[in-house]
This record gives structure tokens, sequence and C-alpha cells, in this order.
């Protein structure tokens, strides 16, 4: 509030400086008809010029020859026609540019007023003689540029320093740098105006205007043709999305937006799974084609919102979010992920989804982060971190599991499990997944931190057996027959067998051996009951399930949370150990359930 009135009260008295040096400089008193018909034929050609601008590159710049006519007029008939002049080119501009503001229109007008009598008298008190341009004043018209060109800088520079809240050198920097070359061409205008008025008034003013409208058309033409190769420089030419630098530029423009407000923003980096499988069994070309097909679903989603989708690199993609949190982001993105697996493109068999998948990070903007390079690397992170998870999931940066204490048995382990991650990434993320829900509610258990610590680890590794079920088994589309069945049963023997050549992982054996059995002794392999089953198994057994039943596959629906929730209560003392189930219900309440918007950070 406090700035819009110290900026009405500086065009208040700019305004009223200028009406008053008008009056008291300005004269109406044309003497003969011929000196109206000139004057009236100046402010046309001045109306004229303010109409055919010259429009320069960047958006926006526009210069206008009117200053010419001013100059000239000043030169050749002095300060009093040129006022004139202004004043009712001044006047028809008012009532014909209606979009701009009754005071702006005033306070230019007040503007010109001051440059014109600014320049005026500087012309004649160097030395300027009014009527004859002559090449020995050329001192004179130059000296008459100086208030011209300052009083413009000065009262619309302070304009700008109040109204626009920026630093007053800034702004002067700015408008120095870009007029100076302007003001001296409109000079050598007027100087050629200024011979042509003299020789041939009329005829002169027409060639004049008419080379300025010529010069206006073409410049357009220029500018259309800057505007195209500009947006061509900011376009990938493949996918038609905005590219790499045109999306920093973007970026870097917002984060200083962000800095002085308190809006949120959240940047999402997508990257294609196995694009360089697709490649190889079905060619570049048809690489290309999922590229632009994959660029087309993006734009398509992100146009709903004010989003901007461009592609990063190769197969990568980026998305900036504004106003948006991270949970927010974190949903569409996911939700987006979900779409593209149930998206056919011809070839995707071919990938280990069976689907065409991607993985990301997303990172929500905080006042930490220092410039667009930096974000766009944290976000670049967090998909990598969804990347380990397996693939085909959505990360949100900060979010990764803790594994310090845990940290060498499990690199151990994890490595054993990677052998898993080439034959069966349906086996290896869901690993990934039970191992995440392991660490989170073991710190809800009433355990030992030894305990704790078994659970986790036997948890990434509970289905390392899997390895030796035969690759067809594994990857079968269709429901496996009774001795298919039986197959995949052994893996928790083959899994005892594996984990117990390790002396250090005795104590996880039960837990690979055992989590298939069940509370009410039908389970296998043993068939063991209630409490036959040590504790961390039993616990081992129900996160499992709950993994099994809420795990995506393309092209097919899966119970939600809360669905097999219902299902865990349902089997709870038949299946599942019932004081347990009843402290994982409650962990998923509280933690996926309650706050439905974490629910898309899992992975
Ligand atoms: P990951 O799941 O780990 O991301 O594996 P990936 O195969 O997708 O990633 P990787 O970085 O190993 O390979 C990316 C491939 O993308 C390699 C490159 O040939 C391909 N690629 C990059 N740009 C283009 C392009 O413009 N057209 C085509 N057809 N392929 C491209
Ligand atoms: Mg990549
Ligand atoms: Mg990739």
């Amino acid at each position: 509030m406090e700035f819009m009135a110290k900026k009405n009260i500086y065009v208040t008295c700019v305004s009223i400086l200028g009406i008053v040096m008008f009056l008291l400089h300005g004269d109406f008193s044309f003497v003969s008809l011929s000196e109206w018909v000139l004057g009236f034929a100046l402010i046309g050609a001045t109306l004229i010029l303010i109409h055919f601008q010259i429009q320069l590159p960047p958006e926006g710049n526009f210069l206008s020859m009117d200053s010419a006519i001013y100059l000239a007029c000043i030169f050749v008939f002095g300060i009093k026609v040129t006022l004139v002049v202004l004043f009712f080119s001044s006047l028809v501009n008012f009532f014909y540019e209606r979009e701009t503001k009754w005071w702006k229109h005033i306070f230019n007008f007040s503007t010109y007023t001051l440059m014109i009598i600014g320049g005026g008298y500087t012309f004649i008190l160097t030395g300027g003689s009014i009527g004859v341009i002559h090449q020995e004043l050329l001192f004179s018209y130059l000296l008459a540029m100086v208030p011209y060109f300052l009083v413009n800088v000065i009262l619309i520079g302070f304009f700008f320093w109040i109204a626009k809240k920026q630093s007053l050198l800034t702004v002067f920097k700015g408008m120095i740098a870009g007029t100076v070359e302007t003001y001296i061409s409109t000079l050598l205008l007027s100087l050629v105006l200024g011979f042509l008025l003299q020789s041939s008034p009329f005829f002169g003013l027409a060639l004049f205007v008419g080379i300025a409208v010529l010069l206006s058309f073409i410049f357009r033409q220029h500018f259309k043709l800057y505007q195209t190769v500009r947006n061509k420089a900011n376009i990938d030419h493949l996918t038609g999305l905005k590219n790499h630098g045109y999306f920093k530029e973007v970026l870097t423009n917002k984060l200083l937006e962000l800095k002085q407000s308190q809006a949120t923003l959240s940047l999402a980096m997508l990257d294609i799974d196995d694009f360089k499988k697709y490649n190889d069994g079905n060619g570049h070309l048809k690489g290309d084609h999922l590229l632009t097909f994959f660029g087309q679903l993006l734009e398509k989603a992100c146009s709903k919102y004010e989003y901007t989708v461009a592609r990063f690199g190769g197969e990568e993609f980026v998305i900036m979010m504004p106003n948006t949190n991270q949970y927010e982001a974190a949903s569409f993105i996911d939700h987006l992920r979900k779409d593209v697996n149930d998206t056919y493109f011809e070839g995707v068999e071919l990938l280990p989804y069976g689907c065409l998948s991607y993985s990301a990070g997303i990172m929500e903007w905080n006042k930490e982060i220092l410039n667009a390079s930096e974000y766009i690397s944290h976000a670049d992170q967090a998909m990598y971190y969804a990347k380990k998870q397996g693939k085909n999931n959505t990360h949100i940066y900060g979010n990764e599991i803790d594994s310090i204490s845990i940290d060498k048995p499990m690199k151990e382990l994890e490595q054993q499990l990677n052998i898993l991650l080439a034959k069966d990434i349906y086996t290896y993320r869901h690993s990934k997944r039970v191992f995440k829900y392991a660490v989170e509610f073991s710190k809800h258990l009433d355990i030992t931190d030894h305990e704790k610590k078994v659970l986790i680890l036997g948890a990434l590794i509970h289905d390392i057996g899997k390895i030796e079920v035969p690759r067809d088994v594994i990857n079968k589309k269709g429901k496996l027959n009774a001795d298919e069945w039986e197959l995949v049963k052994k893996h928790v023997t083959w899994g005892k067998d594996i984990v117990s050549l390790n002396k250090k992982y005795q104590e996880i054996v039960p837990l690979v051996e055992l989590h298939h059995e069940r509370y009410d002794g039908k389970g296998y392999p043993h068939g063991l009951k209630e409490e036959e089953t040590p504790k961390l198994a039993r616990i081992l057994c129900i996160i499992d399930s709950f993994d099994a039943m809420t795990t995506e596959r393309p092209y097919q629906k899966t119970k939600s949370y809360r669905e097999a929730i219902t299902e865990l209560s349902v089997c709870s003392g038949t299946q599942f150990d019932p004081f347990y189930v009843e402290g994982f219900i409650d962990f998923i309440e509280n933690n996926y359930i309650e706050d439905e918007k974490k629910e898309s950070t899992t992975i």
C-alpha cells in the first residue's frame, strides 16, 4: 500500500510539473493557414509513427520513431511548435489507445514536454539556431540530445524504481544500456527529417513516414523470424516437448520468484526403465517413436495443470510443478506411472515388467536449495534411489531408509539379492518393500534391538530361494498348475540351504524357512502351529502377505491398503498370529492410511 501511495505521488508531481511547463511554453498561435496545415501534417506523422513502431527482440521491446519528429521540429520550428505537435498527437492518442490508463497518458505527455523543453533550451543556449539544419551545429544537436535523453531516463527510471521496487542502480543501468543506441539513431533520423522538412516539407515528411512504416513492416517480419527461431531453440525436436536449456531457464526464474514468496513447488525427474533393452530389441527408430509417444503422454497429463514438462536428456524427463507439495507431486506422478504401465505400446512385452514403466524422483523446493542445478541433481538422486528399489516406482527425496546400524551384513545380503534382479524383478522389488515395512514396523514392536536386526535382515532375504525356481515358472503370466506350485513352495527350503551356508546368518535361517507357516498349522514346509513357529517368522509372515496382497501389477487390479488390512483381520487367528496382526494393522493405519498422501511415497 505504501509503495502505491509513493507511486501516485510521484506520477502526480511529474504530471503537474509537465503541465505547468507546457502552459508556460506552449503557444497555439500559429500564424498562417499553411503553418496550421504543416502542423497537422506533423501531428498525423507522429501518430502514424506511434502506431507503426519498430519491434525488437526480446519480447515487448519497441522503438518508436516519434522522437525523431519532435527533435526535427525543435531544430526546424522551435520549442512552441513542437509542444503543439506533442499536445495534439497525445490528445488523439489518448482517445485512440483506450487500453492505456489515463494517468499514464498524462505522465507520458508531461515527460515528453520536459524532454522537449530541456532539449530545446540546450540547443538554443549552446548556439543552435532554429530553422536551418547545418553541419556546423552538430555539436548543439548532440548536446540537445543529452537533456532530452537524461530527462527521459531519470523520470522513467524513478518510476520503475518506485513501482517495481528494484534498486536504482539496476534500473538506470538497464535503461541506459538499452537506450543510448536508440537515441543516437533517433538524432540521426531527426537530422535527416530536418533536411527534408527544410527543402520540401510535405513531400519530405511523406517520404520519411513512408520509410518509417516500411521499416516497421520489415522489423515485424524480422521479429516473427526471431520468434520462430527462439521457439525452435527451446523445443526438443523428437518429442516436441520443451528442451533441457529452456527448462533450466524457466526453473531458474521460478526459483528467483519463490525466494520472495511462500509458494510451494515440486520437481520430478522421470527416467524410462530399461530403455536400452527396448532399443536393442526393437531398433532405435522404434525407440524414437516410443520417446515421442511417452512425451505426448506426459504433456497431456500435465496440460490439466500449470505444470511444465521437458525432455531433459535421452530417456529422461522433468516436470516442474508449481503450487504442489511433495505428497501431491508424488501422488500425481505415481498415478501417471500406473496409467503408463497400463498403456500398451508395441514392443513393450520385451521389457522386464512387460510394460512401459519409469522410475521417478520427487523433491519439494526449500530455501536451502541454492540453484536450479542443485535442485535437479537432488531430484535425480531420488530417481536413482527409486531405480535401486527395483524400478517402476516413485521416490521422494529425503525418505531413504536409514540402514546405518545394519550396514555391513545388509550390504552382503543385498548383493545376494541382486542376483534376483536379473531373473525375477517382482521378487526383488517385493523383498525391498518387505524390508522397508520391517524397518518401519520394528520400531513399533516390543522386541530387542538384536531381534529387530534379525527381522529386518530376514525380511530382505526371505525369498532368496526363488533363485532356484525355474525361469518359466517364475515369469509365467497365467495361473500355476499343481506341479509348478509345488516347485514354488520349495523356495523356502532352497532359501534355508542358501542362507545356512554362512554361519554368520544362522539366526536368519528360521525366517527364510518358516515365513509360510500358518498360525493354524496349515502352512508349509512343516505345518507348524501357533508358537511352534518362531515369533519373528510369524511377524514376517504377516508383512510378506500384506505386500503380496497390495503389490501392483500392470493390467491387473490389486487390493488397496484398506482392503488388505480387512483381509488381515479376517485371517487373524487362522493364517496369522492375532497379536502381531493387530499391531501391524495399527501401524499401517497410522502410517499409510491416516495420511492418505503418504501412500504414494511407498515403493
Ligand atoms: P535404466 O532402467 O537403468 O534407466 O536403464 P536404461 O536402459 O533405460 O538406461 P541406460 O542409461 O542404460 O540407457 C539409456 C538408453 O537410451 C541408451 C540410449 O541408446 C537410449 N537413448 C537415448 N536417447 C535416445 C534417443 O533419442 N532415441 C533412442 N532411440 N534411444 C535413445
Ligand atoms: Mg537414463
Ligand atoms: Mg532409463
